[in-house]
């Protein structure tokens, strides 16, 4: 579900970018900030559009971000984390802390408990890097 960005004055995609807009062409470039910043991450077009200035927490955000989103996938595909909301091991649930020991790791947001992939999950989860 794209969100809009009320200060940048254009919609956001589900991986954090600016949506074009769809202006038609004649009216390029400079219609408006979905044209103008088409396809790069919100947080570097904010910037660009002098809303925000970036830190060095959210450069290091989004460097980690594509790197968590696959591990996330990857997880929900072989079963370690769920979709489902009331499952135990849902992944909203959880925090992706890197790759360690062979393994992806996810720590549970309350508990602080990370979760263990069956022997089946872990020998599937092998060979991916
Ligand atoms: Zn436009």
């Amino acid at each position: 579900m794209p969100k809009y960005d009320y200060e940048l004055q254009c919609y956001i995609d589900h991986a954090g970018r600016v949506m074009d807009c769809g202006h038609p062409a004649r009216m390029r470039p400079g219609c408006c900030a979905g044209g103008k910043y088409a396809g790069m991450l919100q947080i570097n077009a904010r910037a660009a559009a002098g809303i925000d200035a970036i830190t060095a927490g959210d450069l290091a955000a989004q460097r980690a971000r594509p790197a968590a989103d696959a591990a996330f996938d990857l997880a929900i595909k072989r079963g370690i984390l769920s979709i489902d909301p009331s499952a135990a091991n849902y992944a909203g649930d959880y925090m992706f802390m890197g790759h360690h020991a062979g393994h992806d790791q996810f720590k549970h947001v309350t508990t602080r408990q990370y979760i263990t992939p069956t022997e089946q999950q872990q020998v599937k989860q092998s060979g991916r890097y």
